[in-house]
């Protein structure tokens, strides 16, 4: 059973020799009255957070604001994370051999999970890897966290950061549909070419090219940003807060410039949230499972009528998920960052 464990824990950028790949063995049969389900990994999903788990400090860790939440990773213990498998055995009445699930598990071949942490994948019409991202955590926490944390109107201004990434290229086709004018920023030509010509903003920022974030916002928002979605935190806050209008609202999603940093980067013009009367709010994933239902609801059809669509970067193979892994904090991804392990 191949694995991707923590060799040590993180300080500053991971780095692939952070990681070890080693051969483990596992009993491919389920103990008797076991609840438990038995799973082949079929894709992997890399997500920013999980660096934030790869951490000794386990107050920074998810875990520790959030009951029932992710766990910081053990040294020399397998790295944990959302991924798509295949059950090999069941224990448990909801799911028999052959199923398809996806949920947290540890980045190895061959997993023993308890039931009750998987969701049963019913639609197989979209391609199974969308399972680690636009039609999993990912997309369900772009989606409420667009729709749900504030209220999007048609005409409004919306910017979004890390906008070509497994969030980013969601939220700028979600404000898209509802009306707005959107820009996004990120951090190549490549990226720039896809978020107007794929992704449909508006707009593009390419942050590393722009000497002066702030005198390109005010290019593209000459009235002010309405919805700042806020993926990459530090500089780029910086650079919005004196760019919302009166009642903006900065939905806070993620911080990813912040996150390999010993001290945090200091936030100049916080003031302008009094000034411009701004409702600033975070959100997480947990606080929206039970929105799961409605969410393929809405984002199925979409997908099936070409109406969203949805870029993928696929790494072939567990021996390449630390550097896929990796490669998200220098911007290496092209889309969402999946590993694929097995074919099914
Ligand atoms: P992405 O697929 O967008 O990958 C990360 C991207 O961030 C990179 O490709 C890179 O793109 C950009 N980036 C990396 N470092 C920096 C930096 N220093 N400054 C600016 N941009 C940087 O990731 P996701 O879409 O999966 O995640 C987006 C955000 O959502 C993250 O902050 C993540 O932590 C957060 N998140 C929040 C959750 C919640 O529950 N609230 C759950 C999961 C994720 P580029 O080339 O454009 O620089």
């Amino acid at each position: 059973n191949k694995q991707v464990i923590l060799r040590d824990y993180v300080s500053g950028f991971p780095k692939e020799s952070d990681m070890n790949i080693v051969d483990s063995t596992i009993t491919l049969k389920l103990p008797q009255g076991s609840n438990e389900l038995l799973l082949k990994k079929l894709y992997l999903s890399c997500d920013p957070y999980m660096r934030i788990l790869m951490t000794k400090d386990t107050t920074a860790g998810l875990g520790a604001h959030t009951p029932g939440s992710l766990l910081n990773v053990e040294k020399l213990q397998p790295l944990i994370g959302y991924g798509v498998s295949k059950v090999l055995e069941s224990g448990h009445q909801d799911y028999t051999k052959g199923d398809l699930v996806w949920g947290i598990t540890k980045w190895e071949e061959y997993s023993l999970v308890p039931a009750t942490g998987m969701c049963k994948i019913e639609h197989t019409d979209v391609p199974l890897s969308y399972y680690t991202g636009i039609l999993a955590m990912p997309g369900l926490t772009a989606y409420a966290g667009f729709f749900e944390v504030g209220t999007p109107k048609k005409g409004e201004n919306v910017f979004v950061s890390a906008a070509s990434g497994a969030f980013g290229q969601l939220v700028g086709q979600f404000a898209k549909l509802t009306g707005c004018y959107v820009v996004g920023s990120a951090g190549s030509k490549e990226k720039v070419d896809l978020l107007k010509n794929k992704f449909g903003y508006d707009e593009a920022i390419n942050y590393k090219e722009e000497q002066d974030l702030d005198a390109a916002l005010k290019r593209y928002f000459q009235e002010g940003i309405d919805i700042y979605f806020e993926n990459v935190g530090g500089k780029t806050l910086d650079a919005v807060l004196p760019n919302m209008r009166v009642h903006g609202r900065i939905h806070v999603c993620g911080m990813i410039s912040q996150y390999n940093l010993s001290q945090p980067e200091g936030v100049t013009n916080l003031a302008h949230i009094i000034y411009k009367r701004i409702r600033m709010q975070g959100f997480i994933t947990p606080d929206y499972y039970h929105f799961y239902t409605k969410f393929l609801e809405f984002i199925l059809p979409l997908i099936r009528e070409g109406k969203i669509v949805y870029v993928e970067d696929i790494a072939e193979g567990l021996e390449n998920g630390p550097a896929a892994l990796v490669g998200l904090f220098s911007g290496r991804n092209v889309g969402k960052q999946v590993v694929f392990v097995a074919h099914e």
